[in-house]
């Protein structure tokens, strides 16, 4: 979890490193990162295209399950900087008194396919993304299991955990958008 914290750290530092110009910032900057690199060294960035790019070589919905990160003590992974992230939301959710569950998070190719079937694609009107462009297939959603009193703390907070919704037909998909691309 050590790791994992230190991870989302290091993305946000990142987003400090492309709003300062001035010397003494990036000084201050680059004291900080070293302070708070990963223990691994590794550090977690996002492409061109908005996908992590460690993750990127293996394809959408291809990503083997020990290159992702679990949500708190689920069952579910995302990418590691959206894991930690979507944990402290849900705990953060929890001290104020409200229940935020996972439904899906990471989806591989195949269930891609086997939603997109069963639910229709988004562009026709349906509820599944064209298989292989999903953000699940990035471990870069979850869908969360939410009452109404839950759906409006995550449509207050969501933001400042970097999640957003989405899919506008779907109120309980969350999207991970760091501010750092
Ligand atoms: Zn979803």
């Amino acid at each position: 979890m050590q790791t994992q914290q230190t991870a989302t750290r290091t993305v946000q530092q990142k987003t400090t490193t492309g709003t300062t110009g001035a010397s003494g910032d990036f000084a201050s900057y680059l004291q900080n990162a070293v302070e708070q690199a990963p223990a691994s060294g590794r550090t977690y960035t996002l492409n061109g295209k908005g996908i992590p790019t460690d993750l990127a070589a293996y394809g959408n919905g291809k990503v083997p399950a020990n290159a992702l990160e679990p949500v708190g003590d689920t069952r579910h992974k995302l990418w590691a900087p959206a894991a930690e992230s979507l944990t402290r939301m849900i705990a953060d959710a929890k001290k104020d008194g409200v229940t935020i569950g996972i439904t899906d998070s990471y989806r591989p190719y195949a269930e891609q396919v086997d939603l997109a079937k069963r639910k229709g694609l988004y562009s026709q009107g349906g509820l599944a993304a064209k298989p292989g462009t999903s953000e699940h297939g990035w471990g870069m959603a979850a869908d969360l299991d939410m009452n109404a009193k839950a759906l409006a703390w995550v449509r207050e907070n969501g933001a400042k955990y970097d999640f957003y919704n989405t899919a506008a037909r779907e109120s309980w998909h969350w999207g991970y958008k760091p501010k750092t691309v």
